[in-house]
């Protein structure tokens, strides 16, 4: 059986039998953006958007994305604050619209938006399989993939877009409170309500961290940087920034050891341990930003593309989604470690969709 379009959660396992010309593995803007452009180029794309477990939840690898893990999403165009309800009741079939979180009735959530685009890329005849790739084989052509359901495909075209994960302390409480007030991405979530002239805490001590810190002391009325050691690893300017800015507190020699709060209030506070022998203390604080790195979902690769030194996708050619395969194209956060934005990776998966129908006509 080959995957049902539209399907709830498009199970079907690859008979090999098919090729398929172009084969997107990923499930977030990249993946259906780039969907979208193969579609409605008549190639017929096959997404292969992951497997919907509670490991892939906890890891933070849940078909759609990042995007499934945020609230709402105030930075990606074409959404200012409005009532989206009917849109949605509309737009998305039953089954899917009733697993969704409710709607906040301001604008569009991150679930909101990648399911929008997923059932954009559905309507224009993208077929789904809700598996993970667990292996691929790029030596050979048509390349060949296999799923967690065992399922084996192959494929003459492929978009990798299966982004990266937010890395997480790994606490049960920051676990607890993770959208109630713990959050990977500042630039995501800082402006919301909740955050508005808090106290707020960012983890970490690289560029990140202090962009992150940096850019909520727009929302915050003060924000500490808890970092493990007593120097920086930022760059100097980064550095200097925060060491320089009224509203940054570095609170040096510190880890979170937990995430204080509420089930109704969210996070209420952090308490931090010392690495110096210092005594815990408990900062009041209404978030906490992660801001301890990502880390691109490129496992399943096993060496078969190049990668960079942080194990993201190397993009070959300057400003194409060409890799080191001739024919895999990568597109979104999975080959980004720089700007790390739905928009960016919408962007970069008609890039990919794009360069692979023209190698494909080239062929
Ligand atoms: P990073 O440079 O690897 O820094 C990660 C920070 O998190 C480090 O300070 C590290 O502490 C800390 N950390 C890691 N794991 C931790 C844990 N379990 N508990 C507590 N702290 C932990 O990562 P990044 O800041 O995301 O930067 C990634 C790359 O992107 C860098 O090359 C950076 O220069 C670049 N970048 C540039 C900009 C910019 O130029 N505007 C902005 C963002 C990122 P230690 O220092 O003790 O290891």
């Amino acid at each position: 059986m080959g995957a049902e379009q539209g399907s709830i959660l498009g199970q079907g396992k690859g008979t090999g039998c098919v090729v398929e010309k172009v084969t997107i593995i990923g499930s977030g803007p990249a993946a259906w953006t780039a969907a979208i452009y193969s579609a409605r180029a008549a190639l017929n794309p096959l997404v292969l958007e992951g497997a919907a477990t509670e490991a892939n939840r906890v890891a933070g690898t849940f078909p759609l994305g990042q995007l499934y893990f945020t609230t709402e999403v105030e930075n990606y165009p074409g959404f200012p604050p409005g009532n989206l309800e009917a849109y949605l009741d509309a737009a998305i079939p039953p089954p899917r619209r009733e697993m969704m979180p409710p709607h906040g009735g301001e604008g569009v959530s991150g679930p909101e938006l990648v399911e929008l685009m997923r059932q954009q890329a559905v309507h224009f005849g993208a077929r789904v399989v809700t598996e993970d790739v667990i292996e691929v084989d790029f030596s050979v052509h048509p390349f060949r993939l296999s799923a967690s359901d065992g399922g084996r495909y192959e494929s003459q075209a492929v978009i990798v877009a299966t982004g990266a994960r937010a890395n997480y302390l790994g606490l049960p409480s920051e676990e607890k409170f993770k959208n109630r007030g713990v959050s990977g991405c500042a630039v995501c979530d800082g402006a919301l309500p909740r955050f508005r002239n808090k106290p707020l805490v960012v983890v970490g001590g690289g560029d990140s961290a202090i962009e992150e810190a940096d850019f909520l002391t727009k929302f915050a009325s003060v924000v500490y940087l808890v970092h493990r050691r007593d120097q920086l690893r930022a760059s100097k300017i980064m550095a200097r920034r925060a060491m320089e800015h009224p509203k940054i507190q570095v609170l040096w020699n510190r880890v979170v050891a937990e995430v204080v709060g509420t089930d109704q209030a969210g996070v209420t506070g952090v308490r931090v341990a010392s690495t110096a022998g210092e005594p815990d203390q408990v900062v009041e604080a209404a978030g906490m930003f992660l801001g301890i790195g990502h880390t691109p979902n490129t496992a399943f690769l096993k060496g078969q593309l190049e990668l960079t030194p942080k194990g993201y996708i190397k993009w070959t050619t300057p400003f194409r989604t060409h890799t080191s395969v001739d024919g895999v194209f990568a597109a979104g956060d999975v080959g980004d470690d720089y700007y790390r934005q739905a928009i960016t990776a919408a962007a970069s998966g008609c890039m990919a969709a794009l360069d692979a129908e023209r190698w494909l006509a080239a062929r």
